[in-house]
Parts: structure tokens; C-alpha cells; sequence
């Protein structure tokens, strides 16, 4: 059975006083609220980890994550940080891939290729993100367009390693917009991006994977959406920075 995964991505929002009242109310709202069957994940900034990890560790659905990380282990990359870092103080994910560091930080698939490697092998999971603007969308070819983001940055990994990894689509049109994906749109991606890992990883790991939803996702919608059958959670921006909303999402199941 594939894991259920309700991640919050809190991007650059929140000083530490406040990061502190959210992760804690986070933190016991999901010990008395959540089902265990449910992994939620909070995505802080990189800053405030080493101390959210406290909040995280005595709950057993609920871990922590990176925004992102660098592709190199160590080195003189100024301002950045490394797999190996994250990993030394309790980070269990990495979002890697988000559409704005694709948009602002000029990420490429070649180079998400080599920071889902890095994680790998420093025992993070990789939520790895993907979907397509507005204009691909309307377009077409937008299915194909998702499926070559998988293609390029993970079907080189080996099957062990691919089944490690968390997979977001992330409708850019819908991220912050308060536009989402319908469920049917956002179901007929999901099922499009399985078939396409049982391509390569066959149907097995591909039933085994877990695909978020992500864009202007909310408590109000989020029971349709992860009712379909081949949407295994969220992936959430602005409602994860309230508490009670954000939990709600995470006991949509
Ligand atoms: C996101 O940025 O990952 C996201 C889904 O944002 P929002 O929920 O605010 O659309």
C-alpha cells in the first residue's frame, strides 16, 4: 500500500518566534488528530530545522523536510546547503524541483538529476516536484510535457532508489493562484504519470508510488481531490502556515 503524505511548505514565510507557535501547534494537533496511517511533513525554512526537529521527533507521523538542497556534498558553494548537512540534524525529506526554484533559480532537470542523486545517498527522501505552466496546459501536450520533468531527473536511478522518492505535481497555473486542478484534471495527471513509471519501474512500483497534489490546495477541497485513486496526498503552500487548516487537509482522509 502506498504511504499517504501531507506536506506543508511554508516557502520564505515566518520569524523564528512564529515558526516555533506553528510547528507546535502543528505538532499537537496531528499527535491528537491525525491518523497515523498519514505522514505529515513540515517544510520550514532550512533556518529554523535544526530546532522544529524537536517538535517532529517524538511523533512518529510527523517528520521534517528542506526546501531544497545543493547538488554538491560540500564545498565552496556560498550560501548553500548540502545533503549531508540536512541529513546531520534529523532531515528525512527534501523537496526538490519546486516550480519557483525551477522559475527563479533557473533549475534545470540535469541538475535536479544530481541533487535527487545527492539526497539519495544521504538517506533523504526526495519530494520531487513537476507539472506544467498555463500556456503548456492549454497547449497540449502538457501529460508528455510532466512525464519527460520524471524522465530527465529520475529514470536514471536504479528501481531501489526510484522507489525512495516522493513525486508532487504541481500545476504552476494552480500553485498560490487560488486557481486548483480540478480532481478530474489533477486525477487524469496522477494516472498519466503512474502509467509512465510503469513503464520504466513496472506496475508494481509504480502502484507503490506516492503522488502528491499540489496547488491551492485547502481544507475545503482537499477531500475530493484525495479521493481519487491515484492522488496520494498534498503537497501544500499557503494553508500550511495555519495550523487548524493545514491539519484539517492532513484528516482528509
Ligand atoms: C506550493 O507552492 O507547493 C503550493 C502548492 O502552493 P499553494 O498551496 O499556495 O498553491
Amino acid at each position: 500500500m502506498r504511504k499517504k503524505i501531507v506536506a506543508g511548505n511554508w516557502k520564505m514565510n515566518k520569524t523564528m518566534e512564529e515558526a516555533l507557535i506553528l510547528a507546535s501547534e502543528v505538532a499537537n494537533m496531528v499527535k491528537d488528530e491525525v491518523s497515523t496511517d498519514v505522514t505529515v511533513v513540515i517544510a520550514s525554512p532550512s533556518l529554523y530545522l535544526s530546532t522544529l526537529q524537536k517538535y517532529a521527533e517524538p511523533i512518529a507521523n510527523l517528520s521534517i523536510a528542506a526546501q531544497n538542497c545543493h547538488q554538491k556534498a560540500s564545498g565552496a558553494f556560498t550560501g548553500e546547503i548540502s545533503a549531508p548537512m540536512l541529513k546531520s540534524i534529523g532531515v528525512e525529506y527534501v523537496i526538490l524541483g519546486h516550480s519557483e526554484r525551477r522559475q527563479y533559480f533557473a533549475e534545470t532537470n540535469e541538475q535536479l538529476a544530481e541533487k535527487v542523486n545527492i539526497a539519495l545517498e544521504n538517506g533523504l527522501t526526495p519530494i520531487f516536484c513537476c507539472g506544467e505552466s498555463l500556456e503548456q496546459r492549454e497547449a497540449g501536450g502538457f501529460l508528455e510535457f510532466v512525464a519527460s520533468q520524471l524522465t530527465d531527473s529520475l529514470f536514471h536511478l536504479s528501481a531501489e532508489d526510484f522507489a525512495k522518492v516522493v513525486i508532487a505535481y504541481e500545476p504552476i497555473w494552480a500553485i498560490g493562484t487560488g486557481v486548483t486542478a480540478s480532481s478530474a484534471q489533477a486525477q487524469e495527471m496522477h494516472a498519466y504519470l503512474r502509467g509512465h513509471l510503469a513503464t520504466k519501474y513496472g506496475q508494481e512500483i509504480a502502484d507503490n508510488a506516492s503522488i502528491l497534489y499540489g496547488g491551492s490546495c485547502n481544507e475545503k477541497n482537499a477531500p475530493e481531490l484525495f479521493a481519487c485513486a491515484d492522488i496520494d496526498g498534498g503537497l501544500i503552500g499557503g494553508a500550511s502556515l495555519k495550523s487548524r487548516e493545514f491539519t484539517n487537509i492532513a484528516k482528509s482522509y
